[in-house]
C-alpha cells in the first residue's frame, strides 16, 4: 500500500493577452490505493486544471507548471517522456469527462472504441479484447453487451454513454480513475445511478478515484476525503464527515448551505453564496474569499491565511481558526 498519488505544492498558470492567470496556487494532497478523494469547488477554481496537470495534459504554452510535483508510486511524472506518459494515461490512470460525446468517436463502433486502447497497450488479440469489453459492459450495467459492441455512440442514451465512458476508462485496469464532473450533464436520477456505479466498481476492482465536482451533494455518498478548492487553492480538507458535520471554512459552509443535506433534512433553506470569485490575473494579497466572506476581518485582506490543522486529517486555510488572531465574536 502506501501512497498512490502525491501532489505537492502544485502551481499552474496560463499566459493570456490580459496577463498571467494563476489557475492553481499551491495545491497539495495525496491519494492512497482504493481511496476516493473529491475536489469540490465552483467552476474556474482550478479543479480541472489540477486533474489535467496529473495527466500532463496542460498545453504548454500557454499553460505552465510553475512549481510543485506530482508523484505516482513515488515516481515524478514530470521526469517521464511523452511516450512513457502515454502509457500512464489509460493504463495506470483512466479519465472520465463531463460530456461523453466529446470523448467518444461518433464514427467508430463502441466495440472498436473500447478495444482500441487495450490493443495498443497490451499484447492481445481482437477476440480477447472483445471478451474483456463485454465483461466491462456487464460491470458498468449495460445490458446485451454483445449487441451493444456493434452499435455507435449515438445509439446510447446520455446515462448509457457515461457508463460506456467509465467502461472505456477501466479497460486497461488502471489503479486510479479521475472523473471530472462525471454526472454534471445528467439528470438527477441518472446522476444517482452513476454515483452508485462508481461505488460498485470501486468495491469490485479496488480502483482509487479522484472525483471533481462543483456539487458537494454528489460526493457525500462516495468520497473518503474532500478537498474544497477556491480561487486556485485548497481552503479546507477533511474526511467526508468532517466536511459535512464540522465545516470550518466559511466557503465550505456556504457550499453546504447551497446543497441538500447529507442526512436528508430539508428544513434548512438552500442559500447560494453571494458574489463571484476574485480575478486570478492578480490574486488578492490576503484571503481570496474576503470579498464574499461575512466574517472577514482586517487581517484577512492584508495577509494570506496560513493552514491550521484542526485534526489529523482536517485542515483549513482561514484566519478564524488561527489562534493568533483575535476573533470578532
Ligand atoms: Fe473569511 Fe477571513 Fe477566513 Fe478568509 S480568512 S475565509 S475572509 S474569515
Ligand atoms: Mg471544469
Amino acid at each position: 500500500s502506501g501512497t498512490l498519488l502525491e501532489i505537492n505544492d502544485l502551481a499552474v498558470s496560463f499566459s493570456t493577452q490580459g496577463g498571467e492567470v494563476q489557475a492553481v496556487r499551491g495545491v497539495s494532497f495525496a491519494v492512497g490505493p482504493g481511496e476516493t478523494v473529491a475536489i469540490v469547488g465552483e467552476s474556474g477554481c482550478g479543479k480541472s486544471v489540477t486533474a489535467q496537470s496529473i495527466m500532463r495534459l496542460i498545453p504548454e504554452p500557454p499553460g505552465r507548471i510553475k512549481h510543485g510535483s506530482i508523484h505516482l508510486h513515488g515516481k515524478d511524472l514530470a521526469s517521464l517522456t511523452e511516450k512513457q506518459m502515454r502509457n500512464v494515461r489509460g493504463k495506470q490512470i483512466g479519465m472520465i469527462f463531463q460530456d461523453p460525446m466529446t470523448s467518444l468517436n461518433p464514427t467508430l463502433t463502441v466495440g472498436d472504441q473500447l478495444t482500441e486502447g487495450i490493443l495498443t497497450h497490451e499484447k492481445m488479440s481482437q477476440r480477447e479484447a472483445n471478451k474483456e469489453a463485454i465483461e466491462l459492459l456487464h460491470l458498468v450495467g449495460i445490458a446485451n453487451p454483445d449487441e451493444r459492441l456493434k452499435q455507435y455512440p449515438h445509439q446510447f442514451s446520455g446515462g448509457m454513454r457515461q457508463r460506456l465512458m467509465i467502461a472505456m476508462a477501466l479497460m486497461c485496469k488502471p489503479e486510479l480513475l479521475i472523473a471530472d464532473e462525471p454526472t454534471t450533464a445528467l439528470d438527477v436520477t441518472i446522476q444517482a445511478q452513476i454515483i452508485d456505479l462508481f461505488k460498485e466498481i470501486q468495491e469490485k476492482t479496488g480502483v482509487a478515484i479522484i472525483i471533481i465536482t462543483h456539487d458537494l451533494g454528489v460526493v457525500a455518498q462516495i468520497a473518503d476525503r474532500i478537498n474544497v478548492m477556491y480561487a486556485g487553492e485548497i481552503v479546507e480538507y477533511g474526511t467526508v464527515k468532517e466536511i459535512f458535520y464540522q465545516p470550518e471554512h466559511p466557503y465550505t459552509r456556504g457550499l453546504l448551505t447551497s446543497v441538500p443535506r447529507l442526512d436528508g433534512d430539508r428544513s434548512q433553506p438552500l442559500i447560494p453564496i453571494v458574489g463571484t470569485p476574485p480575478d486570478l490575473f492578480a490574486p488578492p494579497v490576503g484571503c481570496a474569499f474576503t470579498s464574499r466572506c461575512k466574517y472577514a476581518m482586517k487581517v484577512c485582506q492584508a495577509h494570506d491565511p496560513e493552514v491550521t490543522e484542526l485534526s489529523e486529517q482536517h485542515y483549513t486555510k482561514c484566519w478564524l481558526q488561527d489562534d493568533r488572531v483575535e476573533k470578532p465574536y
